[in-house]
């Protein structure tokens, strides 16, 4: 199969020290050849400082366009799988312009479409289609815990996990339709006994491993902490002192109306998504009105929750006022606020659950209630140490292969069995891109840009 060769700026485009143009496909070094006239081209894998030169111009007419570290790779071992060259030029806009626009005046080459390397990448088995995820999360990853997941997956420990399963649901398969090809008459009914149990092992694994209170996907999109409470509590402020403390990411992105404000953190390392409710009050007009039902549907659906409550709110034993107490679960964090405006010292014996004395003013307590934070966090994200699924492409795929074994292991007839074997490993064939994949493979691609 013939193909296009491809080229494109693979770092980020504008002023830099050095940018970096790949070049995949049967032309790549030919391409470097046409660029550097007079010079060899360097030995496979060995990088040499080159002039390149812009063929179309005479020696001393302008043809000079940067002097460049330059390596090839010969396919299949490349990135790729293809041979490819890679050009370090300087990364000054006029350099990588010029040779961007000599590359698309040879023969045979044109620029790459965005992802396209990796599609290429995967077409020739170099990369599953969870590595090829992986890449794009690690591309992706502003934090300590995303990194970590993402070099995981990228390594194929979560392809490794599924074509495992894949492989020994493959083999029950060919068990069951050799069963059917040659029907022994002492055989029950339904699926035999020989892969009954290796059904239900794969399917309650699977199982456990969808079980996992999307803690993968969580780390990907960051944990979802709700900050709410009366008006005038100090939730605003109270955001805004973690913004600028810990705002690693970005900062905050207004709500459409009075609703809600989020600010993206990375909180101990790991990536939350901070929302600040509108004040939680009844009254008020409509916008109002609408504003705290959303704050109320953001609040019930966050991970965690840290209540903002004005200390001077506080009943005379310390407690909680009936309408704040109710807003209190399991997953809240009680922010006593203001605190530097008591006389004497917080007293918080009286609120259940995890309580804190903090001041949005004096920054008094926050550094505590940071810790808090990060402990909770922590206990949702990190895992027992497989790797986490991370997104709802590998969910919706992993829960239809279970649902397939169930249904295989109840079908009245072996032909059905096989039927429903045969759907669950297909099922897990399209998580690793084994089988099956057109597809979803534009939806894999959708995220990449050009150059990778
Ligand atoms: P929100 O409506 O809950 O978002 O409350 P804001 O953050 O807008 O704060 C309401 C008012 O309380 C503002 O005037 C803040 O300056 C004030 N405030 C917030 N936190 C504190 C605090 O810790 N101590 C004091 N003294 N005032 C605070």
């Amino acid at each position: 199969m013939s193909r296009d060769t491809i080229f494109a700026l693979s770092t980020v485009p504008g002023r830099s020290g050095v940018a970096v143009i790949r070049i995949s496909g049967p032309e790549a070094r030919g391409a470097l050849a046409a660029l550097t006239p007079g010079d060899p081209v360097p030995a496979d894998r060995r990088a040499r400082l080159r002039q390149l030169k812009d063929p179309e111009f005479g020696p001393g007419f302008g043809d000079v366009i940067d002097q460049a570290l330059v390596l090839g790779f010969a396919g299949p071992r490349s990135f790729s799988g293809e041979d490819m060259v890679e050009i370090h030029c300087h990364g000054g806009r006029a350099v990588v312009d010029r040779l961007l626009s000599v590359l698309s005046r040879m023969p045979g080459l044109r620029p790459a479409e965005p992802g396209e390397f990796t599609r290429r990448a995967f077409d020739n088995g170099k990369l599953d289609l969870t590595e090829v995820e992986g890449l794009a999360d690690l591309i992706d990853a502003e934090t300590a815990a995303q990194h970590r997941q993402a070099l995981r997956q990228m390594d194929g420990a979560l392809g490794r996990l599924y074509d495992g399963w894949r492989q020994t649901l493959s083999r029950a398969l060919a068990y069951a339709e050799a069963d059917l090809d040659f029907p022994d008459e002492d055989l029950p009914e339904g699926i035999t006994d020989t892969i009954a149990p290796t059904l239900a092992g794969i399917g309650s694994s699977i199982r456990a491993h969808l079980a996992d209170a999307r803690r993968g996907e969580r780390v990907r999109s960051g944990l979802e902490i709700a900050v709410l409470g009366r008006p005038n509590a100090g939730k605003s402020s109270l955001v805004n002192l973690l913004a600028q403390r810990d705002a690693a990411i970005v900062s905050a992105v207004a709500g459409t109306t009075r609703d809600v404000v989020e600010v993206h953190l990375d909180l101990g390392g790991y990536a939350v998504v901070v929302a600040d409710t509108a004040g939680m009050r009844e009254i008020g007009d409509e916008v109002e009105l609408e504003g705290v039902r959303r704050a109320r549907l953001r609040a019930d659906s966050a991970d965690l929750r840290v209540l903002v409550v004005d200390a001077a709110d506080l009943d005379a034993a310390g407690g909680l006022p009936d309408d704040l107490a109710e807003l209190c679960s399991r997953d809240t964090v009680v922010a006593v606020n203001k605190i530097d405006r008591l006389v004497g010292p917080v007293t918080l014996s009286a609120i259940e659950g995890p309580a804190i004395g903090v001041s949005a003013v004096s920054g008094a307590g926050i550094s505590d209630l940071v810790e808090m934070l990060v402990s909770m966090v922590r206990d949702r994200l990190s895992g027992d140490g497989g790797p986490p699924l991370t997104r709802a492409r590998h969910r919706d795929a992993l829960a239809e292969c279970a649902d397939a074994l169930d249904r295989a292991m109840a079908a009245p007839l072996p032909e059905l069995a096989a039927e429903d074997v045969r759907l669950a490993v297909r099922a897990l064939g399209r998580v690793t891109g084994r089988v099956d994949v057109e597809d979803i493979l534009d939806i894999v691609f959708r995220d990449f840009c050009i150059g990778k």
